[in-house]
């Protein structure tokens, strides 16, 4: 069958050309203001925008529309109204208004708020985003929109993401002033993030509580083979994936989500999705939607499609490298080295406030990464330490090396001209012996934020990175814009950053252990857990920082922090729980059966009648070996199923409103309890007949399909 891509590609897209066509030109041109400038939307405009889109969502099947929206969940949330209206003569008619399309009045009692909603005041609001299209999935118009409470809180991850690329907007337009780039009007950020999963068949899913609870295994002994031989990553992709891969790309087109590359990855049974950026937050939206249709297509063909970090023990976790660099609305990349002296001093001011930002939010930054989920991930042989540091590569830190001590790049003895004068050496972009161990790793005209876990919005990394990234410019401006003579005060800036962040950049071996000890030595932040990391919301400078910003207020920071805190320990509370009833309910029954089993074998052994001429028994070392080995592991399973029981109804006891100490609590305790019983429920699973033992194996699920 031929397929059409440029035919079905955005088809289920409002986008600009489907505007420009179905709007009269005196609306599309307010429309396009509206977007362009993020002014507010005239409600006669959005009305006739509104006629339009309901018209072309029905032609495209859709019945219903629904505010989609981002609450800190992490997933997206959509309720789904239908266009009906009754008339008087019993028979309906399709309606949809302005007014019904800028605003929503969801009952959002039932979303995360850390306390900002008072139950009296259940209603959130949701605002369309009028830069990120609206689009027909399954039956339903989709309108991307922002959430808040009544008070105009922020309880969702859009808002703060907009307003963090407003900031980063007003301060990078104050510097390219600086240098005379008076023509650019708007700088955006570009977003790729790169989307790994695993695929694993239904069938064994379904037997296993952990990955229907958990999304990951609670238990699972090691098979003989894992991803050692380093065969799958880049291997052939099997005819069953191709389907799977084909459909996927068919309906991400659908959706003008731009999917260009896919492979298998490092781990049996993972793959890879990686889409064209796009501006930040449209390539956020995009990425919501992108996990959800891979989920979807998945089940049709009969896998499941696992997002979790680290679904699997012992064998790679999956991420989602977040791929981000700053454009201007004339197109220009401003990560791009350049060519001419002037670009490159513009290029070195923004690379060094990128490095200033990394470093003096190292806490933020690993904030906006943290998760249950990727506290497995992170530090494990497969990704990045919970270390933030910089990779810049080997011919860059020479430049920045020449710069701090005054010498020539080529010529280190020779003495070096003011920047803004001199061309920068060729960078060569993306070479391939690049380092990978580092989070955040500079790959010729972008930067790849690697510590993102596969499961999470990106949209919290990217906020984290668009606000810091605006504080330093806006300090470098401020430095700037009173300068009486520029290129030497620029000069001076770029020196005296290097000097002082030079510690955050590290070319080595991120997932070496002599990383953690120079890091130490160099003073930075080793957040290790989630429970660590949180508690950074509440630092006076990152407090100060979302004020001045305006990113967050006090109350959406407190708000962010405690529903942050209780998202952590609900699910290590659903996987002790998971674990307990596993272990109860189907492990410890089976072992036990078996043990029965080879008992029974014992006396049957012994009850056989060997005839006068024998002198010995039947041997029975086997059996009577694995008895003693399974009757002693299952008691030691048992006792620790005993005290994660213990230890759950202990939390029980914690002051409730203490978010941070109960996931402490969660952390050390539940979660060594957890580890414990896995390496007796492991043991046990490696000496039991595959026959008796109820779970599916990891063999056969990263390797069956
Ligand atoms: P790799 O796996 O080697 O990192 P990929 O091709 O898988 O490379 O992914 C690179 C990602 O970076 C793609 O999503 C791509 O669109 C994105 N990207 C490229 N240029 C930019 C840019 N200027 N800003 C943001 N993302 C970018
Ligand atoms: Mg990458």
């Amino acid at each position: 069958m031929k397929s059409n891509v440029p035919e079905i590609f955005g088809s289920m897209v409002f986008n600009d050309a489907i505007m420009r066509d179905k709007l009269p030109k005196d609306i599309y041109r307010s429309l396009k203001k509206t977007i362009e400038t993020g002014n507010k939307l005239d409600i006669n405009v959005a009305n006739v925008v509104a006629i339009a889109m309901k018209d072309w969502a029905i032609e495209k099947g859709a019945t219903h529309y629904t505010h989609w929206f981002q609450p800190m969940t992490g997933i997206t949330a959509e309720k789904h109204d239908s266009f009906i209206s009754p008339q008087n003569d019993g028979r309906v008619i399709m309606e949809f208004s302005g007014k019904e399309l800028i605003k929503g009045e969801p009952d959002a009692s039932s979303f995360p708020s850390g306390g900002i909603r008072a139950t009296f005041e259940a209603r959130g609001y949701t605002a369309w985003d009028p830069t990120s299209y609206a689009f027909v999935k399954d039956g339903t118009l989709c309108i991307p929109t922002a959430f808040c409470s009544y008070g105009g809180e922020s309880l969702d991850k859009k808002t703060p993401m907009l307003r963090s690329m407003e900031t980063l907007n007003e301060q990078a337009l104050r510097i390219l002033k600086l240098f005379g780039n008076d023509s650019v009007k708007r700088v955006n950020t570009t977003v790729g993030p790169e989307q790994e999963y695993f695929l694993i068949d239904r069938s064994l899913y379904e037997k296993r509580k952990d990955l229907i609870y958990c999304d990951r295994t609670l238990f699972g002994a090691r098979p003989p083979k894992g991803q050692e031989l380093d065969d799958h990553y880049f291997g052939a992709i099997k005819p069953r994936v191709q389907a799977f891969m084909k459909e996927l790309n068919e309906e991400l087109w659908k959706l003008g989500i731009l999917a260009k590359t896919e492979h298998n990855e490092a781990a049996p049974a993972q793959h890879e999705m990686a889409p064209i950026f796009d501006t930040g937050n449209i390539a956020i939206d995009h990425n919501q939607i992108t996990m959800e249709v891979m989920k979807n297509v998945a089940k049709r063909h009969k896998f499941i499609c696992l997002l979790h970090e680290k679904p699997f023990e012992g064998v790679n976790g999956s991420g989602k490298h977040n791929n981000w660099s700053m454009v201007t609305d004339n197109g220009v990349n401003l990560l791009e080295p350049g060519s001419s002296p002037r670009e490159n001093a513009q290029f070195l001011l923004f690379l060094t406030a990128i490095i200033k930002a990394v470093d003096d939010y190292q806490d933020l930054l690993r904030l906006s990464i943290a998760s249950a989920g990727n506290d497995h991930r992170l530090g494990a042989a497969e990704a990045p330490p919970a270390i933030m540091s910089i990779f810049v590569g080997d011919d860059l830190e020479l430049v920045l090396d020449s710069i701090e001590k005054g010498t020539d790049f080529d010529n280190p003895s020779s003495v070096k001209m003011d920047i803004g004068v001199s061309v920068l050496p060729k960078l060569p972009k993306d070479t391939t012996d690049r380092n990978r161990t580092s989070p955040f790793a500079f790959t010729g005209n972008k930067f790849e934020f690697r510590s993102c876990g596969s499961s999470m919005s990106v949209a919290g990394a990217n906020t984290i990175l668009n606000t810091i990234v605006a504080e330093s410019l806006k300090q470098f401006a401020d430095e700037l814009e009173e300068a009486k003579n520029f290129n030497q005060a620029l000069d001076k800036l770029i020196k005296t950053t290097i000097k002082e962040h030079r510690r955050i950049i590290f070319n080595g071996d991120g997932y070496s252990k002599e990383w953690e000890e120079e890091a130490e030595k160099r003073g930075l932040l080793n957040l290790k857990t989630t429970v660590d990391a949180i508690p950074m919301y509440l630092e006076e400078k990152n407090i100060k920082l979302f004020t001045e910003h305006k990113i967050f207020n006090e109350v959406e920071i407190r708000s962010r922090y405690e529903i942050e805190l209780e998202a952590y320990s609900k699910i290590i509370n659903i996987e002790a729980l998971t674990a307990i009833d596993m272990c109860k309910k189907e492990i410890l029954p089976a072992v036990n059966k078996y043990i029965g089993q080879l008992s029974r074998t014992v006396l049957d052994k012994r009850s056989i009648d060997l005839g006068k001429n024998m002198s010995s028994e039947l041997s029975c070392n086997m059996e009577i070996d694995l008895i003693r080995l399974l009757s002693n592991l299952e008691d030691k399973a048992y006792y620790e199923v005993n005290k994660l029981e213990r230890e759950l109804i202990d939390i029980g006891k914690l002051d409730e409103g203490d978010k941070l100490a109960i996931a402490k609590y969660y952390k050390d305790k539940v979660i060594a309890t957890m580890n414990d019983l896995r390496k007796y429920v492991d043991q046990m699973e490696s000496n039991c007949d595959k026959e008796v033992w109820p779970l599916p194996s990891y063999g056969e699920m990263l390797f069956s399909v």
